[in-house]
């Protein structure tokens, strides 16, 4: 089953956000330090977004017009407690459902893959398609990657199959999203919201 990092090989999150004519953002600040490549061309852009029937979050984002850099991340208006949601998928309907990710969460598709958080992960709004699509792209790589053995990359043939079954309706497959900061949910009434357990450190 391949891991992915989240974040990785990707210059621009889902263009989902920029479509959206209410997220034109509250503050830009621009000619900021970038941290990567020194210049003096980094915009920091913090913007509120409604999202319907879920409420109001924030998105922050940092672009680097010299050397690319991007990161991106989502948090809520409201404080919510750690989350679990699980989402069946059975039909192409399913695919405009909403989905909220910040960047600590944790995205898994059982018997396909998990994406995990990581340095370079991003937070955005998008909906279970895009969360698919992303899959598709990422399991690619592997397919793609000539020093990755046979047997995984075929695996990862078998996997890019099977999830656009699942995005025409042809085939069911389970959604689940974990975040500790409860920063990221599953808009509908089909998915389920647990509490999730976060280990502490003792
Ligand atoms: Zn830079």
């Amino acid at each position: 089953m391949p891991k992915v990092k989240d974040g990785k090989k990707e210059s621009k999150d889902s263009s989902e956000q920029k479509k959206s004519p209410a997220a034109a953002p509250e503050e830009v600040i621009a000619g900021e330090h970038c941290p990567f490549c020194n210049n003096k061309t980094l915009t920091l852009m913090d913007t509120k977004k409604e999202i319907p029937y879920f409420g109001s979050c924030f998105l922050f984002s940092m672009d680097c017009s010299s050397c690319g850099y991007h990161k991106a991340d989502i948090e809520l208006e409201q404080q919510h407690d750690p989350c679990k949601y699980t989402l069946d998928i059975d039909s192409e309907k399913d695919m405009s459902i909403r989905v909220v990710k910040s960047s600590f969460a944790t995205i898994k598709l059982p018997h396909i893959g998990d994406i995990t958080p990581g340095a370079s992960s991003n937070g955005y709004v998008t909906n279970v398609e895009g969360i698919l699509q992303r899959m598709i792209k990422q399991t690619e790589q592997i397919r793609d990657n000539e020093e990755e053995d046979e047997e995984n990359r075929k695996k990862a043939k078998n996997i890019i199959k099977k999830l656009h079954r699942v995005i025409w309706g042809q085939e069911k497959q389970k959604l689940i999203i974990e975040d500790p900061t409860g920063n990221s949910a599953i808009i509908s009434e089909k998915a389920i919201l647990e509490k999730l357990k976060v280990k502490k450190e003792e």
